[in-house]
């Protein structure tokens, strides 16, 4: 017998413990892409106070050819349109920014390796805030150029 519900208690619900997948298509470009936090959409929202934002599970696509920013698991979708902050994934522009933390732009990541290393040594001592600051609501070394 499953141990699902059978909390002593009597509190836990199995819906607290429903399987929801970590990734979901996109319904524009039907890539996986991974779940974000609402708390991080609601960063980067325009008039956050005109969403509901009630689903139950949030995922966000850096399709740089997908207008879709953040999809909901039932089909909800925020674009680009629809955000403050511009998305340094989906854009050509080099002075699109890499990490929002510490304002880095592309075109400096590129320019100055030195950068990456002090974004990574602030990532080691806790001092970026990448789960609400970049879009993605991850960290922003992976998008860092690896080559000068
Ligand atoms: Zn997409």
């Amino acid at each position: 017998m499953s141990d699902c519900c059978s909390n002593k208690d009597g509190e836990k619900t199995c819906s607290e413990k429903k399987p929801s997948p970590r990734k979901f298509a996109c319904p524009e470009n039907m890539q996986q892409y991974i779940e974000v936090d609402k708390k991080t959409i609601l960063q980067h929202i325009k008039s956050p106070w005109q969403y509901t934002l009630d689903e139950l599970k949030y995922y966000f696509c850096d399709d740089p050819n997908c207008d879709i920013v953040y999809f909901g698991i039932k089909g909800s979708v925020i674009n680009k349109a629809q955000l403050r902050t511009v998305i340094g994934k989906k854009e050509k522009d080099e002075n699109a920014l890499v990490c929002y933390c510490f304002g880095i732009s592309k075109a400096l990541a590129a320019q100055n390796p030195e950068i990456k290393t002090y974004v990574t040594q602030q990532t080691k001592e806790k001092n970026c805030a990448c789960e609400v600051r970049n879009p993605s609501g991850r960290c922003c070394l992976k998008d860092f150029p690896n080559k000068h």
